[in-house]
């Protein structure tokens, strides 16, 4: 079968080595989902490539397909967002959390223009951040809705019952009632979930003035544990399909 080469436009996620002077590179497409992309000969002094392939790199690039490699041909910066974040370190991790997501969010070979755009948009808005914890849940609260696994955060994710509820667990789906919640359910303020259903709306600024440090915690610990929940149910059943 003749192998097609394509453009994409691409998101770099991680990288590593591969073979004498060869790296794989994670690549976020608009086009394709994710894609381990061969850059050839890369760890050579005088790669073509240099330093373009690393994290936070947006790229134009050729891609010749494989089944479960493809070949990076050429690749354009077309933006890099690594240099104001790694200046401060809670951007840095913050922009690091959201290229962890990403990879755990995002399908092999589906077309995925929006969680790439909300992706590129999230590194944009972290440069400037004064809130990048705020801004990361924001990123995977949005990102899990656009990927088909959006927690319930007003009503009970078992019952439907109308909140505000002051309870989340992961595997019920969201927030639960009092009469829903499964065994070892923790509590939470209701006003994080508000956080985080405001985030979902995109009105960070209102979510943004209800924030206290006991807050954000909650939210980012909700948020962690049912992305993780998630993308290990996804495994699973990966691993399923696999063995089929
Ligand atoms: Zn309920």
């Amino acid at each position: 079968m003749r192998r097609q080469s394509v453009h994409a436009r691409a998101l770099v996620v991680r990288s590593y080595d591969f073979g004498e002077a060869d790296r794989v590179i994670v690549l976020l497409t608009r086009e394709f989902g994710i894609v381990r992309g061969v850059a050839k000969g890369v760890r050579r002094a005088k790669s073509r490539f240099g330093s373009r392939l690393e994290p936070f790199v947006e790229l134009s690039v050729q891609l010749y397909q494989g089944k479960s490699l493809s070949t990076i041909t050429q690749a354009d910066t077309v933006e890099f967002f690594g240099a104001e974040l790694i200046d401060d370190l809670a951007r840095y991790a913050a922009g690091c959390a959201v290229l962890e997501g990403v990879e755990k969010l995002a399908y092999e070979g589906a077309e995925s223009a929006a969680l790439y755009d909300l992706a590129v948009g999230a590194l944009k808005a972290l440069r400037a951040s004064e809130m990048p914890k705020l801004h990361v849940a924001s990123f995977l609260l949005r990102a899990m809705a656009v990927t088909g696994w959006e927690p319930s955060l007003y009503q009970c994710a078992q019952c439907g019952a109308e909140g505000p509820h002051h309870a989340f667990h992961p595997h019920a789906g969201g927030a639960v009632c009092v009469m829903c919640r499964p065994a070892g359910t923790r509590e939470v303020d209701p006003e994080a979930l508000h956080i985080m259903w405001l985030l979902l709306q995109g009105a960070d600024q209102a979510a943004a003035a209800l924030v206290t440090p006991t807050r954000l915690a909650q939210v980012e610990k909700m948020v962690r544990d049912h992305l993780h929940w998630h993308s290990e149910r996804r495994m699973l059943s990966l691993n399923v399909l696999d063995q089929a």
